[in-house]
């Protein structure tokens, strides 16, 4: 079969016992890519709650992963959302697509729950399962040093859950290779809660491909066209930004979410745009595998700069004028591994209700509170929604189906509009 493997592990991590799982050529036929092929398997599990052992946490990549195809290296998370009840799907980046497809396998399904923590190590020549209570509570740089660290690992890819899903947040992510998410929906609290911590792949397979010459042609064809998008490569593009450049766009457009949505346009925006990331940070460009754009941004001191929903969250949302904060309470989500849409939207419902400013000390404090479970943070790790509706103000939250928006305003972006209305995931 060409582009896929033809298998796929599936895992009892209640009985730690793995087995291959040969789908029918149809069944590959009828599903483009790796979100078809994970809603065809979690579909006979539907009526599952999230934390029953049985609900599959499906991790798929699409016939692209492991080809030259550019920007292939993304793939799909897949289960029931305990923030929003539906099925919640997310697009992540990293490495651990081609490498999995490297170690033989299309996708994971894991199942079951194992009564320690527990991480799972996969190559082309077996599946290991390992105890991993002594990552417990690492921030997630750490879990990830150690686990690259490991013999024969500092060429795999690794998918880890942090403090935060430790502490049951509803909005946790699974953070891949120590610098992607896959952050929407709380699937780091579906993994926690089957207490798996990580995933480790390492492998050297090749994918075969039906025709290298069409492959080329279509590849070329990609590069011409990105190379002539101003929004992706231009000078003021996401290559030289990073998804930072959409901040400048959002403010002409008038639709950056401001003040909990309660306004669309930040007076402040010219000096937190992603130009001011670019001079105060010295930034350089990184990305997934197989990526020419690299719309990734570290700075020279390796700080970490925040995506364009994390900018604009951490400041616009919740009238943060610190680009320091911003770039601290990135820090905090990410080595907690927590959503930073979501906890920006549940801050900015907190601020609105409570009535209070939040400055730098008290924005940092609260997102520490949240990945901790301490005071006020407890009730806003469960979500926007249900800390307003705690608070019987639920049409403070700013939500689509309990899933926090993004920082596009939905009146501004009726096609994205659409789509959260339609969407099983919603915000
Ligand atoms: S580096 Fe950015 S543009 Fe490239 S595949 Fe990853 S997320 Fe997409």
């Amino acid at each position: 079969m060409y582009g896929w493997t033809g298998k796929i592990l599936t895992v009892d991590l209640t009985g730690q016992t793995s087995e291959e799982l040969r789908l029918d050529a149809d069944v590959y036929a009828r599903n483009i890519g790796g979100k078809g092929l994970s809603g065809e398997l979690l579909f006979e599990h539907f009526c599952r709650e999230w934390d029953d052992p049985k609900m599959p946490l499906v991790f798929m990549t699409g016939p692209l992963n492991n080809t030259s195809s550019p920007t292939s290296g993304r793939m799909t998370v897949m289960s029931r959302s305990p923030l929003t009840g539906t099925v919640c799907d997310a697009s992540v980046g990293g490495k651990l697509g081609t490498i999995l497809k490297r170690a033989g396998y299309d996708g994971i399904v894991v199942t079951g729950k194992s009564d320690d923590w527990c991480g799972l190590s996969i190559s082309e020549t077996g599946v290991a399962f390992s105890n991993a209570s002594h990552l417990s509570g690492l921030p997630v740089s750490d879990i990830h040093a150690q686990l690259s660290a490991a013999p024969g690992m500092h060429k795999g890819a690794h998918a880890m859950v942090g403090p935060a899903a430790e502490q049951g947040v509803r909005y946790a992510a699974i953070v891949f290779d120590g610098h992607f998410f896959a952050g929407r929906g709380g699937l780091g609290l579906v993994m926690a809660e089957k207490k798996l911590k990580f995933i480790s792949v390492t492998g050297s397979l090749k994918t075969d491909i039906y025709d290298r010459d069409e492959l080329k042609a279509a590849q070329e064809e990609i590069y011409r066209l990105v190379a002539a998008s101003p929004v992706l490569t231009g000078d003021l593009g996401i290559t030289n930004y990073g998804t930072g450049a959409l901040y400048d766009l959002m403010r002409s457009r008038r639709m950056m979410p401001t003040n909990n949505f309660r306004q669309t346009y930040f007076e402040h925006s010219p000096s937190m745009n992603a130009y001011a990331y670019k001079k105060h940070y010295d930034t350089k460009k990184f990305g997934c595998a197989g990526c020419h754009i690299l719309c990734k941004k570290v700075g020279a001191k390796g700080v970490i700069i925040p995506e364009f929903e994390t900018m604009s969250h951490f400041s616009a949302l919740v009238g943060n004028t610190d680009l320091d904060a911003v770039v601290a309470a990135n820090r905090i989500c990410n080595e907690a591994g927590m959503d930073t849409i979501s906890a920006g939207v549940a801050l900015a419902a907190y601020a609105e209700i409570s009535g209070q400013e939040l400055s730098p000390e008290k924005l940092l404090g609260t997102l520490e509170d949240i990945a901790s479970g301490r005071g006020d943070g407890a009730v806003l790790g469960q979500g926007a929604l249900h800390f307003a509706t705690e608070s019987n103000r639920p049409e403070v939250a700013m939500v689509s189906k309990g899933l926090e928006f993004p920082a596009y305003d939905p009146r501004g972006a009726q096609g994205m509009a659409l789509a959260y209305a339609t969407s099983t995931r919603g915000g």
